[in-house]
């Protein structure tokens, strides 16, 4: 019969209990789960078009709040008459509070409205039919809904301000776009000021291209150089160093009105506007990319 050897005991006991904790630790540690992020994303499209006016969109705001209140300890939303051009439309910004109280905020931000006609689809025939806005308008969404749900779980040590912003995509011109995002900035509660907002939009292709977007390096250059380099630490796909086009979206009012605000968006995307813009244009690992560098982003952030 052999001794029992007490270093041998000894070494696996500690063997079993670093595994056991290590387990533990996983289990704490928050995880984007890109599948959860992409039911909400056909949620969203199930509504169908989601343009201001619509039943769908009436309906697609009801259902938001209620996904938000199950998470945030405070769902607010900003009911005004925004007017456009041609047309006065009831529109619905839902801002949604988490993390614990720290000075140090940061705004998340996408759009929840669909565009309401595909004036770039390659059929002349289509180009006044509302479209599905699965990348337009749903990936982003998505993104924040998962990460409501995370934020839940883990309270981040800073604050979140998380905000959707309704009339982002109504016309053809910027008077008629940006509605909802200008109206919270020209509104902006103290609060509600954070060090810095992520916007995140056409985030959901599946193949994602994603470059440094002009106006955002311009007006905060060290959140773009602070994002990138995460997403560099972390080896994601799809996200490259160079400029790419600029683009006219949510963060300009908020860029107006002082606010560092930076656009993550995929402007590659051939379905852009057009009645193509479908589930079946995005992907999960997409939504995931994106999820995964801001669950790092925020974590990563000390109050
Ligand atoms: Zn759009």
């Amino acid at each position: 019969m052999m001794r029992k050897n007490p270093a041998l005991i000894y070494t696996a006991v500690m063997g079993i209990l670093i595994f056991a904790f290590s387990l533990f630790n996983a289990e704490a540690k928050p995880v984007f789960d890109s599948e959860q992020a992409f039911k909400y994303l056909l949620k969203q499209c199930d509504f169908g078009p989601r343009p201001p006016g619509s039943e769908a969109h009436e309906k697609t705001c009801k259902y938001l709040i209620s996904e938000l209140k199950k998470s945030s300890r405070e769902v607010v939303t900003q009911e005004f008459i925004g007017k456009t051009t041609h047309k006065n439309l009831d529109l619905t910004n839902i801002i949604a509070h988490f993390g614990k109280d720290s000075d140090h905020k940061i705004l998340l931000a996408a759009h929840w409205d669909t565009r309401p006609y595909a004036d770039r689809d390659p059929d002349p025939e289509n180009r006044d039919k509302p479209i599905i806005g699965a990348n337009d308008g749903a990936s982003g969404v998505a993104i924040l809904l998962e990460l409501a749900r995370i934020f839940h779980k883990h309270p981040p040590d800073i604050q979140i301000i998380m905000v959707l912003f309704d009339g982002e995509d109504y016309g053809m011109i910027t008077e008629d776009m940006f509605i909802g995002s200008r109206y919270f900035a020209r509104n902006l509660k103290d609060e509600w000021r954070p060090d810095y907002g992520i916007l995140i939009d056409m985030v959901g292709d599946k193949e994602l291209d994603i470059y440094k977007e002009p106006y955002s390096y311009r007006f905060a250059p060290d959140i773009v150089e602070k994002v990138w380099s995460l997403a560099e630490k972390l080896n994601l796909d799809g996200i490259y160093h160079e400029l790419g086009p600029p683009v006219l979206d949510d963060h300009i009012p908020l860029i107006e009105e002082g606010i560092k605000c930076i656009d993550i968006i995929d402007f590659n995307y051939p379905y852009w506007h057009s009645l193509e813009d479908t589930p079946d244009k995005c992907s999960a690992e997409s939504l995931g990319i994106i999820g995964k560098l801001l669950v790092e982003l925020v974590y990563s952030e000390n109050h």
